[in-house]
């Protein structure tokens, strides 16, 4: 499976509604749009995703690092 095919479930931080994103919008760096009530602001939230990849394992270590190069999350 390839890795960016894999999605990771993430809350609004509007609405609170969990949805999917792909590993693969989130390396492509485009808005990430809540399907619920359309917020525009998740980005702000990836912190949550670093947790989330974390969970995921080890394997996905260098995926994290390309992430954190990305979008320089803070923990
Ligand atoms: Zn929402």
């Amino acid at each position: 499976m390839d890795i960016e095919d894999m999605t990771i479930k993430f809350p609004c931080p509007e609405c609170q509604q969990e949805f999917r994103v792909s590993i693969h919008q989130l390396l492509d760096g485009g808005v990430i749009m809540c399907p619920e009530c359309q917020a525009t602001n998740v980005e702000t939230e990836l912190v949550s995703i670093a947790r989330g990849l974390e969970e995921l394992g080890r394997s996905l270590e260098n995926l994290k690092k390309c992430l954190d190069y990305r979008f320089r999350l803070q923990y």
